[in-house]
This record gives C-alpha cells, structure tokens and sequence, in this order.
C-alpha cells in the first residue's frame, strides 16, 4: 500500500477522495508505519454536530451514543451526515508508526488530544461510557489513528483534561480573532456567551484596547455573559436570536449607534449568516466560526444586501492556535475558574 501524509491511503468510498471529504474511510485499529495509534478516552463532540444529535433524540443520552456508534460504523469516523461536522479527541498514544519515530516530541503513554477533526480521523470504537449531554462530550473506550500531518497538542498538566478538551475544540477562534482585531477596532461576537464565543470576546477586547468597543449578542443573558460584562471584556450585552437578522441590527445599532467593523458569529445554530452580515460596515470583516454556515446563504446573503464585506471561513486551525487558546483562559483567573465549574464536572448517565 502507498501511504499518504494526508491519510488518503485509509480512504474506502469514493476512491481517490481525502479523508475529510470522503462518506467511508478504513477504521482498522493499528498503525501503518506515518500514523500514530491513540487510545480514546473521549470525543468532545462539535457543538452544531452534538446539537443536531442530540435534537433527532429528543435529548435521550444513550440514544446519542447509539447515534455515535451508527456513524463510526458506517463511516469509520465520527463524521456528523446531517452537519458535515466533527469534533476531536482526547487520549494516550498507544503506537507510533516506525516513519514517524525519529520526529520526536511524543512518547507511547503520552496524552494528547487531535487537533484535526473527527471527521477525518479513522476511530474504531469498542464501547460508549457515557454520554455527557450538558459539555458535549462522550467517553468511550476505542482507538483512533492520527496521520503523518495531523496536528497534535500533549495536554498541560495544569488544566483538567475536561477544560483542555474544551478549549482545544475551538482553539482557531481566539487565535483568528487575535488577527482580525486592531487597536479601536468595534466588534460584535454573535453567540458571545458560548465556548469559542467567551474566548473570542476575550481576545477581542485585548486586541481592540481603550480606544476599541466590544459588544457581544446572546438569545438570553446568563451567567457566562454576566461574567464577560463584569470582567471587562464585553462593553454591553444584546440579548437577541440570531436567527432574526432584522432584530439583531434594530438591537445593535440602537445600542452601538456606528457599524461595527468586525463582526464573529460563534453561534451553533443554521440561519444566521444575514445577522452577521447586517451589523458590519462597508469593507469591514465577517468572521464565520459557526459550523452550521451555509457559504451560499452568507455569499448570496451579502450580495442581496449590497454589503461590501470581507467573509471569512472558520480556519479550524491557526498557527500557535492551542497555545494562544489555552493561555487565553489561564491568564485570566475568572473566565478559568468558570471553564473549570462548567467542563469539569462529569454527568454520566
Ligand atoms: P457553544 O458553546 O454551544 O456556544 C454557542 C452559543 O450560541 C451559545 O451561547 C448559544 O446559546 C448561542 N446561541 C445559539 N443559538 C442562538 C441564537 N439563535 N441566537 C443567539 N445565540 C444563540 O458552541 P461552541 O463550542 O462555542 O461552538 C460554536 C460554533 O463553532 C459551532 O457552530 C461549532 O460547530 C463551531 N466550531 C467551528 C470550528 C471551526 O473550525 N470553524 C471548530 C469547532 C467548533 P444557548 O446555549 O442559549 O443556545
């Protein structure tokens, strides 16, 4: 067999597809000699993907876990049919293929968690543990396979693994976000109060400064937000459902008065493309981190409305993004001790 860097090589159906793009990819739990060999212990699950699970089993766990092993099975990777979406795992590297070896930087017993998707990972799963419905996650006992280029972060030893997991699942977020914003700089985060949302508007509110303004939009104001307008990073809170993109602006542009110049959806949700489009001014930045975009909808959508806007795809992954996401949580005590209250505590079921 001619092993690819890309994992092309384990692609079952259609032939000559890449992992990523293919409907079935070979799940065989062993390690060809570029690949690496993991242990899971879980699947933080994407959250659009988790949502859309969770939503066709009317919130039954264990039917969520079925669901899980339904796709694996048929898929050979945890690849989301409805949303296209997939998420990442955590666990221990079990077997370093003999190309791979002299790289370095990873041991057997290691703990890492995948920075690719799973829905390009070959993942053999032999048990669902639990399902955890309130963080998204899904212990299990299975292998999975990581490719010569797949990109990997060893987990600090300083966070839980429930909080790294968390973070590292939308770790392109802050580090885009970082790169978009400039000193004064007005922005609006859609879905400010979720996962990527609060570490967006925290990065956000360092990269714009004094001189900058920071708003964010959330359907009902909780205790995430209360925290992002008590710590600073937020300079006001619309409560509105990005859904409604007429709403949002009326709701925006009473509160902010000007257009904003960057505008991030980091919502979980299909249906919001114009609400994000809408608030932004002429030449200024559309981040679109939320895995239920349509292209389509946000192209056409800001055609429609005569909207000279930059639109940006979700890079999933960033240069330096796991380092800059973890550490936009450990620097700031508050929003630590929040992760740590709402990813660290288990419900099994
Ligand atoms: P999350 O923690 O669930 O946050 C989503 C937030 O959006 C929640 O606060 C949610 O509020 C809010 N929201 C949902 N529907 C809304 C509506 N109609 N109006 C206003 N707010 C609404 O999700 P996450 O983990 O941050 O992920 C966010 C998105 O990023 C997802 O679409 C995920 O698939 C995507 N993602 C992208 C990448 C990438 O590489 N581009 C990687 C990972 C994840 P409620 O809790 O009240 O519903």
């Amino acid at each position: 067999m001619k092993l690819c860097r890309y994992g092309s090589h384990r692609v079952i159906e259609p032939p000559g597809a890449l992992p990523q793009g293919a409907w079935r990819i070979d799940n065989t739990p062993r390690a060809y000699a570029n690949e690496i060999l993991i242990d899971v212990e879980a699947l933080n699950i994407d959250s659009a993907s988790f949502r859309q699970m969770r939503e066709a089993c009317g919130g039954d766990p264990s039917a969520v876990g079925a669901q899980v092993l339904e796709t694996v099975r048929t898929r050979g990777k945890l690849h989301n049919p409805v949303t296209g979406s997939g998420g990442m795992l955590v666990g221990r590297v079990a077997e370093i293929g003999e190309q791979l070896r002299a790289r370095g930087g990873l041991a057997v017993g290691d703990r890492i968690a995948t920075l690719v998707s799973l829905s390009l990972t070959p993942l053999y799963l032999e048990q669902v543990l639990a399902v955890e419905l309130e963080v998204e996650r899904v212990r299990v006992r299975g292998k999975a396979v990581l490719f010569e280029s797949g990109i990997y972060a060893r987990l600090p030893d300083e966070l839980s693994l429930e909080v790294a997991l968390a973070v590292l699942d939308v770790a392109g977020a802050p580090a885009q976000t970082r790169r978009i914003c400039r000193p004064g700089s007005r922005v609006l985060v859609v879905g400010a109060g979720g996962k990527s949302g609060m570490l967006c508007v925290a990065q956000a509110r360092e990269a714009v400064g004094a001189q900058g303004r920071v708003f964010g939009l959330e359907r009902t104001a909780g205790e995430s937000t209360a925290l992002l307008l008590r710590e600073g990073y937020l300079d006001a809170l619309i409560e509105a459902d990005a859904r409604d993109a007429l709403a949002v602006l009326r709701a925006y542009t009473a509160l902010a008065g000007e257009e904003a110049d960057i505008v991030i959806n980091c919502v979980n949700v299909p249906g919001t493309e114009l609400a994000t489009i809408l608030p932004c001014r002429e030449r200024g930045t559309v981040y679109f981190f939320n895995m239920a975009t349509s292209f389509t909808a946000a192209a056409l959508g800001a055609e429609g409305v005569g909207k000279d806007v930059d639109l940006l795809i979700g890079n999933g992954y960033a240069a330096g993004h796991a380092r800059i996401a973890l550490d936009t949580i450990m620097e700031r005590p508050a929003l630590l001790a929040f992760f740590q209250r709402r990813f660290a505590a288990p419900q099994p079921v």
